[in-house]
């Protein structure tokens, strides 16, 4: 029995919410609430016949701290489940300790505003103490560590497949797999066809900041920062075949470094294809991916939301996308003093989510798994009082409600391996 108060009701909160409905005896009351309190109506009404979960929506800004209190305070939530944009998660970390309330998010925080002094000081401290660019990083969630220590609560931080299920598939080859890993490959193929020469799978802007950003990896202890998509890879993936893949820096490889110590070397690869590059290199040379304001006809614009609105909505791309999504972690380590290698993954049908939850499947694997997060802290499973990454609990019983609730894992102890 527990309420949980989900922020947000884009593409992932939607399968999120549908899938908490499917599990009404833990989540035995929702509120879902956003800025635009017409799309919470909207999907309340459309899931109020078919759940026991009983479901109230608010309107809510979640850059504003104090409606956020205003509202925690008068929905008395056992967990908030942050699932709007990477903008909000310190003003919802904020007023959770406020309140007295666990928290969970999908992505580290980013600021909204990169043009803005005092973030961009500290920023540009860390690219040249810690060797990467990327705007975000989990530096701004770790300082709360003291914070929910103190107040006894957790924080549960990206609980969605990349960042989230690849850490516990990390987890878990360190827990059944290996007495020692030596390199983590992460694959994040998605082989569906969406049918438009252009579209972003999940929010349009928060995408193309991290895939027109320069690439890293980790290696012997240090980062390792590339030009944008200068390192490429042809994979064979299970159930869906040969495609490109670039390295990109991705924020697990962040935590993964400090909580898998002895780790050589890892690396984030994500599947492109051609047409998608195309015009991602043509809208980044003419301006249209900066985040800074312009000036337009006497009006501040910012280039990237101005795409956004052009752009289809990720949410809509459900009923047209076919294909598969293949997504895992192919590790080397030693077992018994022996060479071993393993190879985790889900596949996942674009058709197969949309018949079930009305989504497409990158939604679907990102919204699977923070239901299933949150499953974790409200039954008692993953609760220990801090800040922490999907990987610092036991992996066990999230990877079993995962095969339960809709991505099964597949394995292979004799992969290919990515050089
Ligand atoms: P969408 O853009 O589809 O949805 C975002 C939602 O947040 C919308 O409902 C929006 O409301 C709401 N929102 C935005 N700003 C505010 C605000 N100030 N106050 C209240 N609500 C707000 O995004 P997605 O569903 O695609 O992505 C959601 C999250 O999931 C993002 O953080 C994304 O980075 C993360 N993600 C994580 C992945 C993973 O594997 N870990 C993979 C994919 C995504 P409105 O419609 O009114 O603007």
């Amino acid at each position: 029995m527990s309420k949980v108060l989900v922020i947000g009701c884009g593409g992932v909160a939607s399968v999120a919410i549908h899938k908490c409905c499917q599990v009404s005896e833990v989540f035995t009351e929702l509120c879902i609430a956003s800025r635009t309190k017409s799309k919470c109506d909207k999907l309340a009404a459309e899931l109020a016949p078919k759940t026991a979960t009983k479901i109230t929506t608010a309107r809510v800004d979640a850059d504003d701290v104090q409606q956020l209190i205003d509202l925690i305070t008068s929905c008395k939530p056992d967990l908030v489940m942050n699932i709007a944009l990477p903008y909000q998660d310190l003003t919802i970390m904020d007023a959770c300790l406020a309140c007295g309330v666990n928290y969970m998010d999908t992505a580290n925080y980013e600021p909204e505003d990169t043009d803005d002094p005092a973030w961009r000081a500290v920023y540009e401290k860390r690219c040249n103490e810690a060797g990467f660019s990327a705007y975000f990083d989990y530096s701004w969630q770790w300082a709360y560590r003291k914070k929910f220590e103190e107040a006894g609560l957790t924080a549960l931080l990206g609980c969605g497949f990349d960042p989230g299920v690849t850490q516990a598939y990390c987890a878990h080859a360190k827990k059944h797999e290996f007495d020692s890993i030596d390199t983590i490959d992460i694959l994040d193929c998605n082989g569906g066809d969406h049918g438009y020469a252009f579209a972003t799978n999940f929010n349009p802007e928060v995408n193309l900041r991290e895939v027109s950003a320069p690439g890293s990896y980790w290696e012997n202890g240090h980062w390792v920062e590339i030009p944008p998509m200068s390192i490429r890879r042809e994979y064979d993936f299970d159930q869906v075949g040969h495609k490109d893949m670039y390295l990109l820096h991705h924020e697990e490889i962040e935590s993964l470094a400090l909580t898998i110590p002895e780790v050589k070397r890892i690396r984030f690869f994500m599947t492109f294809g051609q047409s998608y590059l195309d015009h991602m290199r043509c809208l980044e040379n003419v301006g249209m991916l900066s985040t800074s304001p312009v000036d337009f006809e006497g009006q501040q614009i910012v280039p990237i939301k101005f795409l956004k609105a052009l752009l289809p909505d990720p949410a809509s791309l459900g009923p047209r996308t076919k294909g598969k999504t293949n997504i895992g972690c192919i590790f080397t380590g030693k077992k018994d003093g022996q060479d071993k290698t393993y190879y985790i993954y889900n596949v996942c049908d674009h058709q197969e989510c949309y018949k079930e939850v009305g989504s497409q499947a990158i939604s679907y694997t990102t919204g699977v798994p923070a239901m299933c997060g949150a499953l974790m802290l409200l039954t008692g499973k993953w609760n220990k009082p801090g800040v922490y990454t999907v990987e610092e609990f036991d992996p066990d019983p999230f990877l079993a409600a995962l095969d339960k609730y809709g991505l099964p894992r597949s394995e292979s102890r004799t992969p290919v391996l990515v050089d």
